[in-house]
């Protein structure tokens, strides 16, 4: 089993052909898929100074910029054809201010690491569920973390943002300054104009509990658990993240043969809330049926963020994700999901379905689609042989739920392979708007791709 690899040393510029710059290049995505592109030209920044650098650089030699910070989009949207790869992994630095709960992040810091440095400071920030997912990607595209159902997406807690834009200028936006800007850095992920080189974020106080419940089924109750998760779900606390996966295996998690498998996170102030909140998965009346029933177990967020790493989500695996927001009752979505478990590729690869039901309002920012229950598709192998056969399934399956789906989360984009709907058409035409006013020349890439009717949408009156 391989673990993630933490950047080290000091980051440098190779150019295409220069010795290091292929393995360079795909050393900066969690994703071990050669998708064959390659830009001209890799600067690995350190510091704010070098990324204006690189900006005013790429400007002056028409180098479009992608940018990556962990590298964890899992269709390696920073992965583009010629131009300039600004990696801002080697910008990681957290600081913690106690006092006022406040953090300033650099977009290269994991996920687990700000979780771990807050933890010791009985502060909470709701981070990725996976300890190596970077906070630059993860903050612009929404994030959904521990505890988002009750403190928000990640990306209402910032605060501010500090941007390099398109001309090289430095610039802090928030809900006073450029705040078209900071409107645009919550929910554009992929498609965001500027290199963002801190955040600053609003943290809470650290819920006294946090706890795991699970509880596995075999794959033939299937229909059941799906109509089950689907009834249950408006009721569900806040403080629960109730959701499900689908899979061949995976032993770490009490799952030895084809199954679901319930892992539902608690976050609560008492161990008798943590307790009542999460009773309705160990009293259900689906428990005669179940393979095993967990009692509650105690765990702290950083553990849960490395079994991650251990279980379900090896490093140096090739991946394939997709997913859709359903707007779909559970027996209108089944036949799409057995699709789903027919064409399952080997554990780890697994399917999610999570209980989202978001609140009635959420700030005014980019992010603005979701809904009930979200439904994603995660397919994992190990070599470049597999990646003619597995390289199109999640692609393929989410596809099946089009017809009762608003759109994607960019979480898990796969925009290139299918173009989908990841906001609304009022927001998608204010971030080309926006985008117009910081970067005319469309100096940095935007989503691998867009609908033809989102697009025109720009165009309209
Ligand atoms: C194993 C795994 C688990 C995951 N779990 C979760 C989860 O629990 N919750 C969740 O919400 N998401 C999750 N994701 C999705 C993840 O949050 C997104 O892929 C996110 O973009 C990753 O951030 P990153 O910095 O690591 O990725 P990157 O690949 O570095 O960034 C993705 C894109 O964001 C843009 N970008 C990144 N940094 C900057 C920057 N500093 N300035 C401007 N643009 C930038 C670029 O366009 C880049 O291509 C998971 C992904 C993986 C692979």
């Amino acid at each position: 089993m391989s673990l993630p690899k933490r950047r080290t040393g000091k980051g440098v510029t190779l150019r295409r052909g220069q010795p290091g710059f292929d393995a360079a290049v795909l050393d900066s995505s969690f994703n071990g898929r050669d998708p064959g592109r390659r830009p001209d030209i890799l600067v690995q920044a350190n510091n704010v100074f070098e990324v204006i650098a690189a900006v005013k650089h790429a400007a002056a030699h028409d180098l479009n910029i992608s940018i990556c910070s962990g590298g964890h989009s899992w269709n390696q949207n920073h992965l583009r054809d010629r131009g300039m790869l600004l990696h801002l992994g080697f910008m990681s630095a957290i600081e913690v201010d106690v006092a006022a709960r406040r953090a300033i992040v650099e977009p290269g810091a994991w996920c687990g690491d700000l979780d771990a440095q807050l933890r010791r400071h009985g502060l909470f920030f709701p981070v990725g569920h996976v300890a190596d997912i970077g906070l630059g990607g993860f903050l612009l595209q929404g994030g959904f973390g521990f505890g988002s159902r009750k403190f928000g997406l990640a990306c209402e807690n910032v605060q501010g943002v500090d941007v390099v834009l398109a001309d090289g200028s430095l610039v802090h936006a928030n809900a006073q300054q450029h705040s078209d800007l900071y409107w645009a850095a919550r929910g554009a992920g992929p498609g965001f104009f500027g290199a963002v080189v801190r955040f600053h974020l609003q943290l809470h106080a650290r819920p006294k509990v946090t706890a795991m419940q699970s509880q596995i089924f075999d794959m033939q109750h299937l229909d059941e658990v799906v109509r089950w998760a689907d009834r249950v779900g408006p009721e569900v606390d806040r403080s629960v993240e109730f959701q499900f996966i689908i899979t061949r295996q995976v032993p770490l998690m009490g799952i030895f043969r084809p199954g679901i498998g319930i892992l539902s996170p608690v976050l609560a102030d008492s161990w008798r809330e943590a307790r009542e909140a999460t009773a309705f998965i160990r009293h259900s009346p689906l428990r005669p049926l179940a393979a095993r029933t967990a009692p509650l177990l105690p765990m702290p967020t950083t553990w849960m963020a490395k079994l991650g790493w251990f279980s379900l989500f090896p490093a140096g695996s090739r991946w394939c994700a997709d997913n859709a927001w359903l707007t779909a009752p559970a027996d209108d979505v089944l036949p799409a999901i057995h699709k789903v478990v027919e064409t399952l590729p080997p554990a780890p690869a697994h399917a999610l379905w999570l209980s989202w039901y978001p609140p009635a309002e959420r700030q005014d920012m980019a992010f603005a689609l979701e809904s009930n229950t979200y439904f994603a598709c995660y397919g994992e192998w190990k070599e470049a042989a597999g990646d003619e056969s597995h390289q199109t399934w999640a692609g393929d399956m989410m596809r099946l739920f089009e017809p009762h789906s608003r759109g994607i989360q960019l979480a898990d984009e796969n925009l290139g392979k299918r173009p989908a709907r990841f906001t609304t058409d009022r927001n998608y035409v204010r971030l080309q708007q926006i985008r117009q006013k910081y970067d005319p020349q469309g100096l940095f890439r935007s989503w691998a791709g867009v609908l033809p009717e989102q697009q025109a949408q720009q165009l309209s009156p």
